[in-house]
């Protein structure tokens, strides 16, 4: 029975139907509303339908369950009840409302709300009448017109602004705010008209119309496109729906003794406790964060309405203090009277994130657990982005709002549309005069924004950094020209496709490029990460090939090498000759003379690589590409021989060429993934093992001699047969053996294996019995398992995602379901047969929160991820531990 459960809750007297911790049932802002109502905050009254009603909608076709307008219309009387005497409809005294959309995760601009609804032709005297205020009356309609043509009838907005422009233009004047009464009287008449020509219907006169109408129209909004990219990005159910809230209009823009503002209880870009925020006076609503004005420090209200001040600050902290984490608040004045509209958890750059959880700690407000929890392991990719070096020389431009902090450079890009067009070419930087809601799929692409026009709370700046991308606001010197697709700033023009650097820490506009800095954990950051490493179990290790990563791998906190691809050493270029040398060579003499060259390179890698990690184990992977990887291009070489001939090169050199082509094509594969590479060439080529093995044992033993610990384990690639392994074991072992005879010297080392292909995860019991550790190369495991080509699949995979048959790319995210099983299963039975088999994993989703948490459950010792990832890694493993012993985090999207 449709009536009988309670689909409507109330809010209003200093009491409210439903409490802080229904943000399922009613949406985040009617949660908070309810909540604040309960505190005695003022906030205007009104009710919240719930998002049950929303899926229902949908359920049902388009139409909200039977009896749903006969309940409005008995929690509409109880506003009326709560507002003295204002009823809805009443030409007298008419009661306004805002309908809000609203659900459980806040998404900034992503629906639409209706101000100064019930409105009409009658109504409009009794407002008049009521507040002595022709002119905010004739305001109030005239934007209530606007905002219901917009939102819940569809007419674009320009339509409107438009008309706006024109009037403006005859009467010379350029703000909105110099329109006087009898011009906006004008406009209603324009924009009724307007209505009547596009809709072929008057504008709905009857109140309650209006209402269903609105009501209608944000549930309807759930699934507009914004929303549903918005939730895309965000990881956000689409199951959840939307509430919508009905509540008393108040009034900032009532004069110069009204306002509407924004604010943070902390700084929301950098952390620090200032109390933070935006204004402005006899403005309504959008006003604020729409950008068409710029908006005035918060700091200002103490001298324009000190009491008001006073009163928002000590409401501010107590909702600080009762949420235990930092609030985003809205707020209205009418007439000197303060009211709020809505708290919520304040979004947050991961700097600021940081920089709270580790004061709130100071505080007593949280615990550390909590303080961990607060901060979401990906977001700290903002802080691990080289920035802009301060020695560099640069040319600033113009300096706007820090309103997202992190470097980005890009080519200038002016659409949404042309941005995401271009990112597939190179970064671009966004440039609009402001964001809105549309550009959200630009704003995704590109690396950067920059407005011309808006606060550090406009749309820009708040959906900036919930992406955790660097943005400059309100930069009001820019100029721009969207048609000449082109900006202007001091005498330098800027043209489409030109290089910036934006630095949205210090709101800098930079020309060009501008060379950058690596990131440290230090400060606040290191603070919470010494947290991290006391609470977690799982380790993390780095894939690190050279020194200076691995040194950089130390710095953010890896605990060893769980990768080194030693081919990667191969590739500079002074050592890829001797390797072309030894791919040549036509006997096993002449390959182990050019092994024999490469040996005192490697050597000296590897003793770089073992002091870097200074005691921490180092895994080190023999080679494992197919050779011609490591050869020129056969259509390369055929053009070489050719042009050699035409130009009669020396006999010899074009017979050196024609060798090195022959060898080309007799290496040629045509599916090289799974042809002659990883132990095979070891197993084929034993020589390439053994001077891998003396390379890696003499580092080891030269170190060792000098008093240091060295912890070398040695990887075989591509085992899926047991007796592949035992042959590579056996060379390792012999060779170790010669090496640390010779040297004098014993050391402690290990050697195991990757589990990266499928028949190696069914036959874990067996290969432990050899191997002495196991590494998930989950990389190539999720290729075998899916029999996709990582290379490839990239011509599918988004469309796959697109479309919803993947969920996720499992090269970014461990397809849990189907890899994580053998995973699981390489685990079991590996440590079946060797109980204290070290298990770990050094794919690339060693470094994805959702990945190191299965990767936890399933009792791996360590993940391995690329240097910057490390402290991601350690913090979603001390988030994984910390949901196991059942410790809760407030969750905010
Ligand atoms: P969003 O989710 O986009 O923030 P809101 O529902 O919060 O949308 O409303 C947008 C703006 O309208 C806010 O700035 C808010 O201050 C204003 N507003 C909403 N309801 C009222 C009301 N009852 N009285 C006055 N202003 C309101
Ligand atoms: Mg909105
Ligand atoms: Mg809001």
């Amino acid at each position: 029975m449709a009536t009988e459960k309670k689909y409507i809750y109330f809010f209003g007297k200093g009491k409210a139907d439903g409490t802080g911790t229904m943000k399922d049932l009613l949406g985040g802002k009617g949660a908070g509303l309810a909540e604040m109502t309960n505190a005695g905050v003022p906030v205007p009254p009104g009710f919240t339908i719930t998002t049950e009603v929303c899926n229902l909608f949908y359920e049902i076709g388009n139409r909200v369950p039977e009896g749903l307008d006969a309940k409005m219309r008995e929690y509409m009387k109880r506003v009326e009840d709560a507002v003295n005497g204002f009823k809805f409809g009443d030409v007298g005294k008419p009661l306004l409302v805002s309908v809000r959309s609203g659900s459980k995760f806040s998404m900034p601009g992503m629906m639409d709300t209706v101000l100064n609804l019930g409105l009409n032709d009658q109504t409009i005297r009794g407002l008049i009448s009521m507040s002595g205020n022709e002119r905010f009356a004739w305001d109030a309609y005239r934007r209530f017109i606007q905002m219901f043509g917009n939102v819940v009838m569809g007419i674009e907005k320009d339509v409107f602004e438009h008309i706006i422009h024109e009037v403006k233009k005859k009467r010379k004047v350029h703000l909105d705010i110099d329109l006087t009464a009898e011009d906006l009287k004008g406009l209603v008449d324009k924009f009724k008209a307007k209505v009547m020509q596009v809709m072929k219907r008057d504008f709905p006169q009857d109140p309650w119309e209006q209402l269903v109408m609105a009501r209608d129209a944000v549930f309807g909004s759930w699934n507009n496109p914004r929303a549903i990219t918005y939730r895309r990005l965000n990881d956000i159910p689409g199951t959840l729906g939307t509430a919508v809230n009905v509540q008393a209009m108040v009034f900032g823009n009532m004069g110069d003794t009204s306002a509407t503002g924004v604010g943070f209880t902390r700084d929301p870009s950098t952390g620090a406790k200032e109390f933070y925020g935006e204004y402005l006076t006899n403005a309504q609503g959008e006003d604020v964060v729409a950008g068409i004005r710029t908006p005035r420090p918060i700091e200002n209200l103490d001298k324009e309405m000190p009491q008001v001040y006073r009163q928002l600050r000590d409401i501010t902290s107590k909702l600080e203090r009762h949420y235990r984490d930092i609030q985003d608040f809205e707020f209205t004045v009418q007439e000197g009277t303060l009211y709020m509209l809505q708290t919520r958890t304040g979004k947050r750059t991961a700097q600021a994130a940081v920089k709270i959880a580790v004061d709130m700690v100071g505080e007593k407000l949280i615990s550390r657990e909590e303080a961990i929890l607060r901060v979401e392991p990906a977001s700290l990719d903002q802080l691990l982005h080289p920035i802009i070096d301060p020695k560099a020389k640069i040319q600033v431009i113009a300096k706007g709002l820090p309103a997202s902090p992190g470097a980005a450079s890009g080519a200038v890009v002016f659409t949404a549309d042309e941005a995401v067009k271009e990112a597939k070419k190179h970064n671009v930087i966004l440039v609009r005069p402001e964001t809105t809601p549309d550009d959200i799929h630009g704003m995704d692409a590109a690396k950067g924004i920059l407005t011309a026009r808006g606060g550090m709370t406009s749309h820009a700046a708040v959906v900036a950094r919930g992406m955790g991308k660097p943005c400059v606001a309100g930069c009001e010197s820019i100029k721009v020209d969207l048609k000449a697709e082109k900006f202007t700033v001091n005498g330098v023009t800027v043209k489409l496709g030109d290089h910036i650097t934006i630095d949205g820490g210090t709101g800098r506009v930079i020309r060009g490029k501008v060379p950058t800095v690596e990131p440290t954990v230090s400060g606040d950051f290191g603070t919470l990460m010494t947290w991290v490493d006391e609470v977690r179990t799982l380790g993390v290790r780095a894939n690190a090939d050279i020194p200076r990563d691995a040194k950089m791998a130390r710095q953010f906190g890896a605990e060893g090498i769980g990768l080194c691809r030693t081919e990667h050493m191969f590739f500079a270029s002074d050592r890829l000759s001797i390797m072309q040398q030894m791919i040549l060579a036509d006997d096993t003499e002449a390959r182990e003379k050019a092994l024999l060259k490469l040996l005192p390179m490697q050597r000296s890698d590897f003793k770089g690589l073992f002091e870097a990690m200074a005691g921490f184990p180092v895994t080190i992977r023999l080679l494992d590409p197919p050779l011609h990887e490591f050869l020129p291009k056969r259509e390369e070489l055929m053009v070489e021989v050719a042009v050699m001939q035409a130009k009669k090169a020396p006999k010899a050199s074009i017979a050196k060429k024609e060798k090195l082509l022959h060898r080309v094509e007799e290496l040629h594969e045509f599916n090289p993934m799974l042809g002659h590479r990883g132990c095979r060439l070891g197993i084929v080529y034993p020589e390439i093992t053994r001077m891998q093995t003396r390379a890696i044992i003499e580092a080891a033993c030269e170190l060792a001699k000098k008093g240091k610990k060295i912890v070398p384990e040695i990887m075989v690639p591509l085992v899926g047969i047991k007796k592949e392994f035992q042959h590579q074991k056996e060379l390792i072992k012999v060779t170790a053996e010669e090496v640390m005879k010779k040297k004098g010297v014993r050391i402690d080392y290990l050697i195991g294996t990757m589990i990266e292909l499928p028949r190696a995860a069914l036959i874990a019991d067996e290969i432990a019995k050899e191997a002495e550790f196991f590494s998930f190369g989950t990389n190539d495991l999720t290729q075998t398992t899916y029999g996709f080509s990582r290379d490839d699949a990239g011509k599918f995979i988004s469309y796959y995602t697109e479309k919803g048959i993947l969920e996720k790319d499992p090269f970014q995210t461990l397809d849990q379901e189907g890899v994580g099983q053998l995973v699981k299963m390489g685990v079991t039975r590996g440590r079946s047969t060797r109980p204290n088999l070290k298990v770990g994993i050094c794919g690339e989703h060693g470094g994805d929160p959702a990945s190191v948490e299965f990767c936890f459950k399933t009792g791996l010792n360590y993940v391995s991820c690329s240097p910057y990832r490390v402290p991601i890694a350690r913090l979603a493993a001390a988030h994984a531990k910390l949901k196991e012993k059942g410790v809760g985090g407030s969750g905010t999207k």
